[in-house]
């Protein structure tokens, strides 16, 4: 007999709302450069250690009244606040995709839609700690991209295999999670060897790190103001044309070995050709992780050109690498449309706020995660109609 989807809804409530009292500890320890184990939870004003009692997710809040029960100092109404956003995300994906059935074609959670649902979800966790995270420190740490580019990976194959197990046929999977051909699998493989390529030579100094003169002036600086030392070094000049050289340096091994190898695999009438899509068709789990590859590859390549492109064109960062990788992570976990459509939607969302801060607080910097983020949730919750659209519009279907 199948649970209830009145049990998923409350346990999934509680379950995002301690996810989401953990968020609030990333949010307020990563950009600090803290420990996000230790120490355990203390009250951040008296360090008094904090009991598993005060701990509960939104409710001690209340009962604290909003107050730490030894200094007194008060707590912010947002940490309850966000751990109840989050659970309701994670009731509220659930009831979206289960029981409203937004997605066309989505397995029953427990004949393997609960992989979709996973790495959905835990994207949505990494783009909300990132998103809170770069609109006061405008950074996206990379680490959390990277964390869900690997669940993303990791659950890939069980997701096309589930979808394989509900009769959808291989060429429509990508509506649903990462996927790839032959050709497209074939050009991860080659793309990530050559990222693998080109990292080795960063590290050994054949290629130069982009902007590292900067980097190292405002670590010098960062660390002379936590010391509490004056700092007078001039910040370096930065030729942003010179940097986009390097970057581009860094990116040639990667798209020449991923063209090279797609050529190599899929030439037509060549044996391998054959066997390559024989051997792909027959494993659904590779098609899988390999879609989640390409779709990392695809999501990354598409705002570091658009970087590139902007930096040329101006002469001054334009994107940050943060957001190569975040939408990395969007293409890993949801395939590689998804950075696609919501990267160009993400400037709209953007707009008339940007617009406001720019006028009000004369603020150059925008910190443009949480406009990703948030167009990304939209092309989520919107995706069937919105390809549906692009399709008709671009390829006549
Ligand atoms: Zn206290």
């Amino acid at each position: 007999m199948p649970i209830p989807p009145i049990v998923w809804l409350v346990f999934l409530f509680v379950l995002g709302a301690c996810i989401g009292s953990f968020i609030n500890v990333v949010v307020w320890r990563m950009p600090r450069e803290m420990s996000l184990s230790k120490p355990g939870s203390h009250c951040p004003a008296c360090k008094h250690p904090l009991a598993w009692y005060d701990n509960v997710p939104i409710l001690a809040w209340f009962y604290l009244g909003g107050k730490c029960r030894y200094c007194k100092c008060p707590y912010s109404f947002k940490y309850p606040f966000f751990e109840f956003l989050t659970g309701v995300m994670y009731a509220g994906l659930f009831w979206l995709y289960f029981v409203k059935g937004i997605r066309a074609d989505m397995p029953a959670f427990e004949q393997g839609g609960w992989s979709i649902y996973a790495a959905h979800i835990i994207l949505l966790s990494c783009l909300l700690a990132g998103s809170l995270i770069d609109a006061v420190f405008f950074i996206i740490p990379l680490s959390i991209s990277y964390f869900a580019a690997v669940c993303g990976l990791a659950l890939a194959g069980f997701e096309t295999r589930a979808l394989a197990l509900n009769n959808i046929i291989p060429d429509n999977f990508w509506q649903l999670a990462p996927s790839v051909g032959p050709e497209t699998a074939a050009l991860a493989i080659g793309g990530s060897i050559g990222l693998l390529g080109s990292m080795l030579l960063l590290k050994y100094g054949l290629i130069r790190r982009s902007f590292l003169e900067l980097e190292q002036w405002e670590q010098a600086k960062y660390e002379a103001e936590k010391a509490g030392k004056p700092f007078h070094s001039p910040e370096p000049a930065v030729n942003a044309r010179a940097e986009m050289i390097k970057e581009m340096a860094f990116l040639c091994l990667p798209v020449v070995l991923g063209l090279g190898v797609m050529k190599f695999m899929t030439a037509p009438e060549g044996e391998l050709t054959l066997r390559w899509a024989t051997m792909l068709h027959n494993h659904h789990w590779l098609m899988g992780i390999l879609g989640s590859v390409y779709g990392y590859l695809i999501g990354a390549v598409t705002v570091w050109a658009t970087r590139i492109f902007g930096s040329l064109l101006f002469n001054k960062e334009a994107m940050g690498l943060g957001d190569v990788h975040l939408m990395g992570a969007v293409g890993a976990v949801l395939g590689w449309h998804i950075p696609l459509i919501a990267f160009f939607l993400a400037p709209f969302v953007g707009l008339g706020w940007a617009l406001v801060r720019l006028i009000t607080r004369r603020q150059h910097e925008i910190p443009y995660g949480p406009f990703l983020s948030v167009a990304t949730v939209i092309v989520m919750l919107y995706h069937d109609k919105l390809v549906q659209t692009l399709m008709s519009h671009f390829m006549g279907k």
